[in-house]
C-alpha cells in the first residue's frame, strides 16, 4: 500500500512538472511571437534585402552593411557585437551627403536617406 501511495505521488509530482514546463514554454512562444510581431511592424516593406543594387554610394558607405548591423543593434540584442563591426567600417552613415542616386537605383524604393540618419543617430557616427 506504501508502495503505491508512493508510486502515485511519484506520478503526480511528475505530471505537475511536465505541466509547469508545458505551460513555460507556451508563455515564451507568446513573447516571441509578440517580439515577431513586432519587428514585422516596424520593418514593413522598408527593409534592405541586401542586393547592393544601390552601389555605388557617391560616399562610399555600404549601404547594405550599415542596415545589417543596425538590424543586429535594434532587432537581435547583438549590440556590442553591431557596434564593434559598425566601428570597422570606413565610411558610416553619417556620411552620407544625401545626393539620392542610390535610391534611383533601389528596386524596393527604400527612402535610403532618411533610413541612414536613423542608422546614424543608432550609431552616433
Ligand atoms: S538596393 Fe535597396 S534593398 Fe538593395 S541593398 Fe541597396 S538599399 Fe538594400
Ligand atoms: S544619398 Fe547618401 S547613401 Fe545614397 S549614394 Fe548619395 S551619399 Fe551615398
Amino acid at each position: 500500500m506504501v508502495y503505491v501511495f508512493a508510486l502515485l505521488s511519484a506520478v503526480l509530482a511528475w505530471t505537475v512538472l511536465l505541466l509547469v514546463w508545458k505551460v513555460a514554454l507556451m508563455r515564451r512562444s507568446a513573447r516571441e511571437l509578440e517580439r515577431a510581431e513586432e519587428i514585422r511592424r516596424e520593418l514593413g516593406n522598408n527593409f534592405c534585402r541586401r542586393c547592393n543594387y544601390c552601389a555605388p554610394c557617391t560616399a562610399g558607405i555600404s549601404i547594405p552593411n550599415v542596415f545589417l548591423f543596425q538590424g543586429y543593434l535594434r532587432r537581435y540584442g547583438l549590440e556590442d557585437w553591431a557596434r564593434g563591426r559598425y566601428g570597422t567600417m570606413p565610411v558610416k552613415a553619417g556620411a552620407c551627403v544625401e545626393c539620392g542616386a542610390c535610391e534611383e537605383r533601389c528596386p524596393y524604393q527604400l527612402p535610403i536617406r532618411e533610413m541612414l540618419k536613423k542608422v546614424a543617430a543608432d550609431f552616433g557616427a
